[in-house]
């Protein structure tokens, strides 16, 4: 057994995040273990640039009103308690609401070999300001048979586990 003491809290660089955002590893599994875990706290406005997680990623909304897009799908409203999974290779952004600080876990994997993520174009203005939609309507829109299906959304994400619509996530 290892007990770690609190590390300090570091701030996300500026390369690849927007506005302030906070960090603090939880978890860094040594050889076999290839587990990451961190806790990601945004302040309103934040969010991090375009990016895609070679063995993907789960995030785990613990606090606030957030915002998170895969690419070609729309801008969807996260809040505490919601659960968002992006597979492999897939391109998104998340972050803070614009008016709401917003905290989550970020649970993740390194692949054997090669970088655990590829990083693209910050998020511009005009990207992160767009009207979200709250998750329970974007499934909607995915029964609907509509490309809305590709979007991180908790209840879809459900519906996979139960055998609908699995081939989306
Ligand atoms: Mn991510």
């Amino acid at each position: 057994m290892e007990i770690q003491p609190k590390q300090p809290t570091v701030k996300a660089g500026t390369d690849t995040f927007t506005g302030d955002v906070w960090l603090d590893v939880i978890a860094r599994g040594e050889e076999p273990s290839r587990v990451r875990v961190s806790v990601v706290r945004f302040a309103p406005g934040a969010r991090n640039a375009w990016h895609a997680h070679a063995v993907g990623q789960t995030i785990h909304v613990t606090e606030g009103i957030g915002r998170v897009q895969a690419r070609g799908g729309e801008v969807i409203e996260i809040r505490a308690g919601d659960t968002i999974h992006t597979p492999p290779g897939e391109w998104h952004w998340h972050g803070a609401a614009p008016d709401h600080f917003m905290t989550h876990l970020a649970i993740w994997e390194a692949p054997a070999d090669g970088p655990e993520s590829e990083w693209g174009d910050q998020i511009t203005d005009a990207e992160y300001l767009a009207r979200p939609r709250r998750y329970s309507l974007a499934h909607e829109g995915a029964t609907a048979g509509t490309d809305h299906a590709r979007v991180a959304c908790p209840r879809a994400m459900r519906r996979a586990s139960s055998g609908h619509a699995a081939a989306d996530h």
